[in-house]
């Protein structure tokens, strides 16, 4: 497996020691068929669904019955680190391997998934949504005009998310036809290198996901009056990013005080027309906002809107929004967080619970069936990072917590 990882990690390499395989990009494509040669060096079966998401399947004797899924992804942010997504499918498919090699029969099937687009080139949790039977039609339009990444090997205009699906073998139509039937599966895993310093910080080992945070993405457009910067008073300018500028630090002071341990982010903000010596006509700003109560959600989002149109109105300004999308809060399973807490006992690995504080295709699954996920160390709580890294001891406690969960939630099925 730290082989797998290694080999895998110089697909996409960056000069930084990183990769960038943004989803359906070259690179992605490369990884998409060296993770079916390895499927199919496992003995297992692959499989790749309408949303492009990629299967490797150990059937048990039983062709009726159900599934455990586990997995993670395989693609990465530009210039992202080696573990994140990675570790997750390379953990399981190890864990497969090793079952099988152990000639273990089990009552159920045990499958390794690779969900498609997981860190959003595209859009957001794609596989994961597109198996959850979460994407429509108005949510692929909304979110595929974000495309942030520059893609060199996609062709342009707007196409551009048509062409990149049709790189993997799928379209638009087989993304909104991809949905699974939940009934087949018993639930799900997924593990994941901690994005933060926590288990380092405590020398733990594992860390069990009780609950994922949710998510809101959408765009403040703030709309005022171009205007020479020199010739017009600025008291009677309305420049669109004064009032965006007003609206962020205020939005930060609330956040911080009425709403921990929620937390926003401003990460993009498109200026019109965007020189030295005009007004700015119209700021159109990115807000995503994240919190684990579903109840606080709703509040932090209801206070937040107030505040952005009560900055627009203080500088006379227009406010329009334009939701993107919405994954709401997570609470895992009770019983999957227990079979994992049991195995790295078993281990004799050190463990806690945690809230994870980032978005994973564990956080769409948990709608659809029991699931719940685990984190090992990234070392200093890097990621989104080249100098993302595991040590191989982690990355081989993931695999075993993988293996002796699937066994003792084998075991759970059959004592009842
Ligand atoms: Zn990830």
């Amino acid at each position: 497996m730290l082989d797998d990882l290694d080999k895998l990690s110089n697909i996409g390499k960056t000069p930084e020691g990183g990769v960038s395989r943004l989803a359906f990009s070259k690179p992605d494509l490369e990884t998409r068929a060296w993770f079916k040669a390895r499927v199919a060096d496992a003995g297992l079966d692959f499989e790749q669904d309408g949303a492009g998401n990629l299967f490797g399947t150990l059937p048990c004797a039983n062709p009726e019955a159900k599934t455990i899924l586990a997995g993670s992804h395989l693609d990465s942010v530009p210039n992202g680190g080696r573990f994140d997504g990675p570790l997750g499918v390379l953990s399981t498919l190890e864990a497969l391997r090793t079952i099988k090699e152990a000639g273990v029969s089990l009552p159920v099937h045990l499958q390794c998934v690779s969900f498609s687009d997981e860190e959003g080139t595209w859009i957001r949790l794609m596989g994961s949504r597109a198996f959850a039977g979460k994407l429509t039609e108005a949510s692929l339009a909304a979110e595929s005009a974000l495309t942030a990444g520059e893609l060199e090997d996609v062709g342009g205009g707007p196409d551009r998310f048509a062409a990149a699906l049709d790189g993997a073998g799928i379209s638009t139509d087989s993304l909104l036809n991809a949905q699974c039937d939940p009934k087949r599966y018993v639930g799900f895993i997924e593990v994941h290198i901690e994005q933060g310093p926590r288990l380092e910080e405590a020398d733990l080992n594992i860390g069990v996901v009780t609950e994922i945070l949710g998510i809101r993405w959408q765009w403040l457009r703030f709309i005022g009056e171009a205007a020479h910067a020199a010739g017009k008073p600025m008291a009677l300018r309305k420049d669109a990013l004064w009032g965006v500028s007003d609206f962020i630090l205020r939005a930060k002071a609330l956040v911080e005080s009425e709403f921990p341990p929620g937390v926003m982010n401003c990460g993009q903000a498109q200026i019109k027309p965007e020189t030295f010596n005009i007004v700015p006509a119209e700021v159109r700003l990115a807000l995503e906002i994240r919190h684990r109560s579903p109840e606080q959600m709703e509040e932090m989002q209801r206070q937040l809107m107030a505040l952005a149109k009560a900055s627009a109105e203080e500088y006379r300004l227009k406010l329009e929004i334009e939701p993107v999308g919405y994954v709401p809060p997570a609470p895992l399973d009770e019983g999957v967080v227990d079979l994992i807490q049991q195995a790295a006992t078993d281990l004799r690995l050190k463990h806690t619970r945690l809230t994870c504080f980032a978005g994973h295709d564990t956080q769409t699954l948990s709608a659809l069936m029991p699931s719940a996920m685990y984190f090992v160390p990234s070392v200093d709580g890097v990621s989104h990072n080249p100098k993302e890294f595991t040590k191989p001891e982690d990355v081989v406690n993931a695999a075993n917590v993988m293996v002796h969960t699937m066994l003792g939630w084998a075991k759970k099925l059959v004592d009842g």
